[in-house]
């Protein structure tokens, strides 16, 4: 297996694609902490991964509340002795046209995308350094690069995680640590469903594969970033797209 005895968190980790690479990381050996704000969610979540037969934490952690992502990352610690693989998963969007947009959807985004990254990083630093080991995967989007109508926030955060992934990665890389971030375009989630059928299908028009990515081809590229097959990988963005972005 390949996580076997690695203990790995994922933020926003109840539902959606944080649940999908949770549950292939338990597949693969690991012990799973998951953090959420949605405890029913987790709850399940963690019941599944038990049935697997790996250990589970489960905290209801905001991620833009620094102390509580503290807190969080000691007790993990307490409780599980160390931490190997953070995936900083938990987003949200608010979307709006510019002119539109207001403060509070603004500040939202970027708070929960891209200042829950850098609380999380910032918190597990410490224990990896220590460690000398250590995966960090930071779930970005196709949008920080290429931008969208309506999505300003969503884009700007989006874009910071891929420019804070290459920082962390540089100031972590001579302690053996690796920082690296994905980045999805359109993926099957309850998100993508509620879509118009006129979008979804302008969407389709889009990528090369012509059809949408599914939350388990977003865990095979974390499930690749976590293990030691990508040791020489740091301060990259594999983009998980089907073709539509090509950098
Ligand atoms: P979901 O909304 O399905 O899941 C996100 C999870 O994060 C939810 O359980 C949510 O809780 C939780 N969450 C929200 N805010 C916080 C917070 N402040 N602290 C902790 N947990 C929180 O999203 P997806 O699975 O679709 O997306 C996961 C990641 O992938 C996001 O970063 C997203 O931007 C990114 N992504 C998704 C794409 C897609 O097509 N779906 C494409 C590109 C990137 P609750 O249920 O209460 O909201």
């Amino acid at each position: 297996m390949r996580l076997e005895g690695k203990v790995a968190l994922v933020t926003g980790g109840a539902r959606g694609i944080g649940r999908e690479i949770a549950l292939a990381f338990a597949r693969e050996g690991a012990d799973l902490v998951i953090w959420d704000v949605n405890p029913q969610e987790s709850e399940k979540t963690c019941k599944d991964i038990e049935s697997l037969g790996r250990k589970t934490l489960s905290d209801q952690i905001d991620v833009t509340d620094y102390a509580k992502v503290e807190e969080g990352i000691n007790k993990i610690l307490d409780k599980l002795g160390k931490i190997d693989i953070l995936v900083n998963n938990a987003g949200i969007t608010k979307d709006n046209l510019l002119l539109r947009m207001s403060q509070q959807e603004w500040d939202a985004v970027i708070n929960v995308n891209l200042k829950g990254t850098f609380n999380c990083t910032k918190a597990v630093f410490r224990p990896l350094s220590k460690l000398r080991y250590g995966k960090i995967i930071n779930i970005a989007s196709i949008i920080g690069i290429i931008g969208n109508y309506g999505q300003a926030n969503y884009a700007a955060s989006k874009a910071g995680i891929i420019a804070l992934t290459k920082t962390a990665a540089k100031e972590l890389a001579s302690r053996n640590v690796n920082v690296n971030a994905i980045a999805p375009g359109f993926i099957q989630t309850e998100m993508t469903a509620k879509l118009p059928e006129e979008v979804k299908k302008k969407m389709l028009e889009a990528i090369p594969m012509a059809k949408l990515g599914t939350p388990q081809d977003v865990a095979n590229a974390c499930l690749f970033l976590a293990s030691n097959e990508s040791d020489y990988i740091t301060g990259q963005t594999i983009v998980v797209d089907g073709g539509m972005v090509m950098v």
